[in-house]
């Protein structure tokens, strides 16, 4: 594995400019416990349970790091939606995947791991050049890859202490990536040209809840509803792909 230490992993495009800056891995605004659950990766085989605070890198030029808060905002506001279980406005699907894409390389970066399924140039722990170019909206997600929502029938607990980032991997290749973001049970697809199965079907992850592995995979929705356990209230999230 090359040493990808204090280097930009945005700079294939030869676009850097300013310091490379520590960057918390998750955001940190948008998860005011400050803590998520992170599994798969080998930093995190003892620990799950991670303070956000304590994920920072430098794996980014300051450039890159603000061209990217753009997606920090659209993915705060799309969080607090799922908390609330309601949209203000629809939340900017496209600009949301690209941000859990972003949050999956980030975690991701000198891991054992390549980034998505055949990408071409692609090297393990860390993103390839197309990889980069949808991170940054320089490319569209190929044909069924992006966003997958995991529907839930039975109504989720809304627990503001418990977000789940999760690679799913096979061969050595990252595939899916799951998130569990207040209560909203995501896959990001980073294989081109299939659509997402159920994860029980392929087998996988036996110990995952029963409403993420069990349930189908939406691709793209225009919205979706939910009931809240504690609540009892209808929830009811908007997205456009404009
Ligand atoms: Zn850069």
């Amino acid at each position: 594995m090359k040493n990808n230490k204090n280097k930009c992993w945005a700079g294939y495009f030869g676009d850097c400019e300013g310091e490379i800056t520590a960057e918390h891995l998750i955001s940190k605004s948008l998860f005011p416990e400050g803590i998520v659950f992170v599994e798969g990766f080998d930093w995190c085989e003892n620990i799950k349970k991670v303070g956000v605070n304590s994920l920072t890198r430098k794996i980014l030029c300051k450039k890159h790091n603000n061209d990217f808060s753009i997606l920090d905002s659209e993915a705060k506001y799309a969080i607090n939606c799922f908390a609330k279980g309601k949209t203000e406005r629809p939340i900017d699907g496209f600009l949301f995947e690209r941000w859990l894409l972003k949050t999956a390389i980030n975690l991701s970066v000198d891991s054992n791991f390549h980034i998505g399924i055949g990408f071409t140039d692609s090297e393990k722990g860390y993103p390839s050049p197309y990889a980069v170019a949808l991170a940054l909206g320089k490319q569209p997600f190929a044909y069924k890859m992006g966003i997958y929502f995991l529907e839930n029938k039975e109504g989720y607990l809304n627990n503001p202490t418990e977000q789940l980032m999760m690679p799913i991997t096979m061969d050595n290749e990252i595939g899916l990536f799951l998130f569990g973001l207040r209560g909203a049970n995501l896959l990001l697809n980073l294989t081109p040209a299939h659509e997402v199965p159920k994860l029980s079907s392929i087998g996988l992850y036996e110990s995952l809840p029963v409403e993420v592995k069990d349930n189908k995979p939406i691709y793209r929705p225009q919205g979706f509803t939910n009931m809240n356990i504690e609540s009892g209230l209808i929830h009811s999230i908007e997205f456009s792909y404009i």
